[in-house]
């Protein structure tokens, strides 16, 4: 093995630092523990609300039926504070739909938060502590999977598309919702300008920490372009894979089935 396939092996990027591979997960768990208390309030300063709107996009992609006898298991992971799960619960209501939510997060702080916001006390969502790379589930267990704005943090990308898979049952419904990579290079160029300038000054002055949103935007220049993670995850075996991109590509919805 060459020094540089050896080195690979070993590290992986934690924004544009390397760092092992075993350090990842405990550093991102830091940057939510520091984070956790005005994360909410932070995701609607830095995105000027638009994640709402990227957030009712996920949820009717999750095709929730109407009037159905049968329950419906959502998994949604690195749910953080439950946004995801509360509209999707909400939508199955108005629907007459029930659905069962759990969300799985890897990090006590962001479920402390969910668990004690009045907005989820109201629903039967369930929070569970749980690593995406290890689902602590059984195979063939839930009909949807969600998860945004988390695949960015896994150290084994590869490995939580393959629990996904496996925590599916066939036909199940799998939706990711991620920051992705912007094609046109003017919106890029300006795009980039107000997140590299704007964004951790912005976590500065709101919460008294620059790190954890210099780390966010690095991690989202990381990540895979919206037709290179669809390829990822039909790697995982899941079927009829497709992504509509955002706001011109600031995210990108991707969805698939588990056949
Ligand atoms: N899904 C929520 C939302 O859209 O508002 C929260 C997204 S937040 C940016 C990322 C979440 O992923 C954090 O709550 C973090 O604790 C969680 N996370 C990071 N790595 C994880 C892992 N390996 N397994 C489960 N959750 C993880």
């Amino acid at each position: 093995m060459s020094k540089q396939e050896s080195m690979d092996k070993d590290t992986t990027d934690f924004g544009f630092k390397h760092v092992p591979r075993a350090e990842k997960q405990a550093r991102v768990r830091g940057v939510f523990d520091r984070v956790a208390a005005r994360y909410d309030v932070m995701n609607d300063l830095m995105s000027g609300g638009l994640h709402r709107v990227w957030k009712a996009r996920m949820v009717e992609a999750l095709y929730l039926p109407i009037k159905t006898e049968h329950k419906i298991t959502m998994l949604d992971v690195a749910g953080g504070t439950g946004d995801i799960a509360r509209r999707a619960w909400a939508l199955a209501q108005a629907r007459g739909v029930a659905l069962d939510v759990c969300v799985i997060d890897i990090n006590h702080e962001m479920l402390d938060v969910a668990r004690q916001n009045p907005k989820n006390k109201n629903t039967p969502i369930k929070f569970m502590c749980g690593d995406a790379e290890h689902l602590p589930l059984a195979d063939n267990s839930a009909d949807i999977y969600t998860i945004a704005f988390g695949m960015r943090n896994m150290t084994d990308r590869a490995r939580a598309l393959r629990e996904a898979w496996r925590v599916l049952k066939p036909g199940g419904r799998f939706v990711c919702l991620e920051f992705s990579q912007v094609p046109h290079a003017m919106v890029r160029r300006l795009y980039d300008a107000y997140s590299f300038q704007i964004i951790p000054a912005m976590g500065q002055l709101v919460i008294g920490e620059r790190e954890p949103y210099q780390y966010l935007v690095e991690s989202i220049r990381r990540f895979p372009a919206a037709s290179d993670f669809a390829d990822e995850i039909a790697a995982a075996n899941f079927a009829r894979v497709g992504f509509t991109r955002l706001s011109g590509g600031i995210a990108a919805l991707h969805y698939a089935w588990r056949l």
